[in-house]
């Protein structure tokens, strides 16, 4: 198993090189030779296996020899160590519950697997490695939450001021120690940008180990697919897949579940669920893929203009568009009938949705609409607590907080102000040094 570019400039990289790098010098992303097949015992016969084994099987292959037995073990084992229900909603819907990881959101999964894959190969490394992380809201939390204290490992994140929640905040600006939180007074993309920037910067990567934390990184892309063999594993109906509705941004969690898929785990069809952002829709209608200016929704993690990993699901399909539209559908969700399907979902099947999980929720839906005979289930990607506001204004009253984030509720946030351009970022990361 070797990893390859997709801009094809790049030499071939070990999982190892892949995950230190992030992204590819020719700056393409990281895309494994082979895709391997998930063993038939584990698509038969799921329940057979725990948790933690159906996740070593599946990523064993793609990790090759750079990790020994006995540590990725360990490390699935911590990746997989919270529950992550299928619960049902109605008879023809059910909703993955992704959120019962550490920080509330289906992010922890990739950012866990990442963190203890990067600090197992930081110690062989002399210098200190510097992780870069540029988050819509999910990624921060996650990423400070996987990465927090783990030796020879700082990181950066950086956010958008002022789109990001109350709760989303907190969780990325009050972990300290090796926890650097920048608050960028610009959109996410420019927050993308400024990263993608550094990494380009042959000075700076010269003089400080750089690596992403985004969900290009294979480590954080690969390992979403565990979630979706577990919810295989309780799904009531083998003879008949699940329609699988995925709240989208950057694509990388529908692109692991498609991963998962063309591996040999059966779906009856993906949908990608969108909000405002409708570059990929427009993309399924008219086969043109025109990158836009992200406009700021209630789903905010989902506030993408130009999704990276979009370029890995077309990798998937061999680039044939009319594979691709057999296996997928895109919708578009406007904030009002995000809030109109909250309102739904709580009223008619007494489930509170998150506004993420609610475009998963309406989108399947709608598919559902048109094909009466099928069942499915949507992704609920983050706990409706880390959108409080919008869930109370939606729902008029106030979901209680857990009591992991009525604590950091307490906690001091502690942020660096900075402008959204290229060399502010630089500036700071030449004064860590
Ligand atoms: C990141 C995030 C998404 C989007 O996931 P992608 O893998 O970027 O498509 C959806 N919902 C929530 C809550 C998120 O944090």
């Amino acid at each position: 198993m070797h990893y390859y570019s997709l801009n094809h400039q790049s030499p071939n990289v070990s999982f190892r090189e892949a995950v230190i790098a992030g992204l590819a010098p020719d700056k393409g992303l990281y895309f494994p030779s082979e895709i391997c097949t998930i063993p038939q015992e584990i698509i038969k016969h799921p329940d057979q296996f725990s948790d933690a084994d159906i996740a070593f099987k599946v990523i064993r292959p793609y990790v090759g020899n750079d990790i020994p037995d006995d540590v990725l073990h360990r490390i699935v084992e911590e990746t997989t160590n919270f529950p992550v229900p299928l619960v049902p909603v109605n008879e023809q819907m059910w909703s993955l519950e992704l959120f019962h990881g550490p920080t509330l959101a289906f992010k922890d999964t990739g950012a866990r697997f990442m963190s203890r894959c990067l600090g197992y190969f930081a110690r062989e490394q002399s210098e200190k490695v510097t992780v870069l992380a540029a988050t819509s809201g999910d990624t921060g939390g996650a990423v400070a939450d996987g990465f927090y204290d783990v030796e020879g490992i700082n990181v950066v994140i950086l956010y958008p001021s002022g789109k990001v929640s109350a709760v989303q905040e907190k969780q990325l600006t009050t972990h300290g120690k090796n926890i650097y939180a920048l608050e960028v007074q610009g959109s996410f993309d420019d927050c993308q940008y400024m990263v993608k920037q550094a990494f380009a910067d042959a000075e700076l990567t010269r003089k400080m180990f750089l690596t992403s934390a985004n969900s290009i990184n294979v480590a954080r892309w690969l390992p979403q697919q565990f979630y979706y063999l577990l919810a295989w594993k309780q799904w009531p109906l083998k003879d008949q897949p699940p329609v699988i509705a995925v709240p989208s941004g950057n694509f990388g969690n529908i692109c692991a579940g498609l991963m998962a898929h063309v591996s040999g785990m059966p779906v009856a069809h993906f949908i990608a669920a969108c909000n405002a952002n409708d570059v990929v829709p427009e993309y399924m209608h008219t086969g043109q893929y025109a990158a836009k200016t992200a406009v700021s929704t209630l789903s905010n993690a989902m506030d993408i203009g130009n999704p990276s990993n979009f370029i890995r699901i077309l990798e998937i399909f061999q680039n044939k568009f009319e594979a691709l539209k057999e296996k997928i559908t895109a919708y578009s969700i406007s904030d009002a009938e995000t809030v109109q399907a909250m309102q739904n979902a709580y009223r008619n099947d007494h489930y509170l949705c998150d506004p993420h999980g609610a475009v998963g929720y309406l989108a399947l839906q709608r598919y559902l609409l048109e094909h009466p005979a099928q069942k499915g289930y949507f992704i609920e990607t983050a706990h409706p607590v880390k959108f409080i506001e919008t869930v109370e204004q939606a729902l008029e009253f106030r979901p209680e907080l857990p009591g992991p984030v009525a604590e950091i509720m307490k906690k001091e946030k502690h942020s660096v102000v900075t402008e959204a351009s290229y060399d502010a970022l630089r500036a700071f990361l030449m004064g860590m040094r």
